[in-house]
């Protein structure tokens, strides 16, 4: 037993660590990119493994599955990476890829054994994998630092895997036999560089999987899942930033608080159920009409406040008359017609200074006012209500 042995050990070894770390994360978050990268991990090991550690076969055929094995690694590695952003993973030209490097392959092994040509054969071909991630990945955008380093991680691994071969065997010539390759100092730097780029790519797709689930815990408690919008804490924190910005910029701006009227009683007399189908039809009509730019929540029970950058108050009337005579038919197929309640809207329409609770309150009064004179209408906040020129009733 000498260092190379436990130079051998060294890629195996890592292989396996990663592989039982991403099969941790992937069981406590079921997603494929995760998956792949478990798979990416634990074929590299058997690749190594085989490799440099595997009992020696006639006619040499242990190098078929090992070399198999590298490439798979490259394929599956590619595959963790483009799901991550759920873009197409190009399995064809992977698979199209494999086979080519796979058959020049076995003729340099069996029909005239070279063995430059075999590694230039499998080398080249994972590089080409490697590089269909750069190819994915460069035209979209990478906001967060990860997504560039992921990016890179991809792009070095291909010229590493294409321009390494290339160099070390023009330099170093061919090997005689296997025990001359892998003393070489072209399979030393196989075996280092490799352990550096799982490690790298190991720890950068664990950070990546860590901002993922934050991102996701962040957008949870943000959302509201029954009516498909904002909750109050990420209603509150949305608009108030966008309200803040409408006003440096002079933009006009309106809020509008909605609350289903008699919604008690709907509840009591046929069940919480229908009432959750209600907030739910009420939920996907506010996406559905609200322009792109409203911030909408659900900021209590059955009380919805929608914030409208570049709304002045014919605007926010307009809105408001949508939400309030579309609600019957966006319940239409959900619920019984005659169950849908009607709705009540107060608007109020930021003046330069105004902090969103103020606003809120604005047009919490406002709603009030609607709902004192009759509910199923809309009601605008002026220091003293009046009754807007149109209205549902
Ligand atoms: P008003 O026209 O004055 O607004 O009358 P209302 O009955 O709608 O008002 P009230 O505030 O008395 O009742 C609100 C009801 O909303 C109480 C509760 O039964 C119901 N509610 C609150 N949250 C939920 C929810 O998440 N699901 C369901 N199904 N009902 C809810
Ligand atoms: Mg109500
Ligand atoms: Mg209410």
């Amino acid at each position: 037993m000498n260092g190379q042995f436990f130079i051998s050990l060294l890629n195996p070894g890592i292989g396996l660590l990663f592989a039982t770390a991403f099969l941790l994360l992937w069981l406590n978050r079921r997603e494929r990119y995760i998956a792949y990268a478990a798979g990416a991990y634990t074929a590299s090991a058997l690749a190594f493994l085989i490799q440099d550690v595997g009992p020696v076969l006639p006619m040499e055929l242990q190098r078929l599955p090992a070399n198999f094995a590298f490439v798979a690694t490259g394929c599956l590695f590619a595959a963790a990476i483009i799901k991550r952003y759920g873009l197409p993973i190009p399995w064809r030209t992977m698979a199209m890829t494999t086979a080519v490097s796979m058959t020049v392959f076995i003729w340099f092994l069996l029909v005239q054994p070279i063995i430059a040509a075999r590694i230039l054969a499998i080398s080249i071909g994972t590089g080409i994998i490697a590089a269909t991630v750069v190819v994915a990945l460069w035209p979209i955008e990478k906001r967060h630092l990860i997504d560039r380093v992921l990016f890179w991680v991809a792009a070095v691994s291909a010229l590493n895997l294409i321009i390494r071969p290339i160099v070390l065997l023009s330099l170093g010539g061919g090997f005689d036999n296997y025990v001359g390759f892998q003393q070489s100092v072209y399979w030393t730097t196989v075996q280092f560089s490799q352990a550096m780029v799982s490690i790298v790519a190991a720890i950068s797709l664990m950070v990546a999987v860590a901002i993922d689930q934050i991102a996701e815990l962040r957008r949870e408690a943000d959302d509201d899942n029954l009516s498909g919008l904002l909750n109050r804490r990420g209603f509150e924190t949305q608009a108030a930033r966008a309200l803040r910005l409408c006003l440096d910029d002079a933009r006009p701006v309106a809020l509008l608080i909605a609350d289903l009227d008699h919604f008690k009683r709907v509840n009591d007399n046929h069940g919480h159920a229908v009432g959750d189908a209600i907030i739910a039809a009420f939920g996907a009509h506010v996406r559905l009409i609200g322009p792109a730019e409203m911030i909408a929540g659900r900021i209590g029970g059955e009380e919805f406040a929608m914030l409208a950058p570049g709304a002045g108050i014919e605007a926010a009337r307009q809105i408001a008359e949508a939400v309030r005579t579309g609600l019957h038919p966006a319940c239409a197929g959900r619920i019984p017609a005659e169950l849908c309640p009607t709705v009540s809207i107060g608007i109020a329409i930021a003046k330069p200074g105004t902090g969103l609770p103020a606003l809120m309150q604005d047009a919490d009064r406002a709603l009030y006012d609607a709902k004192r004179t009759g509910r199923d209408r809309v009601r605008a906040f002026t220091p003293k209500p009046v009754r807007l020129a149109a209205n549902g009733s």
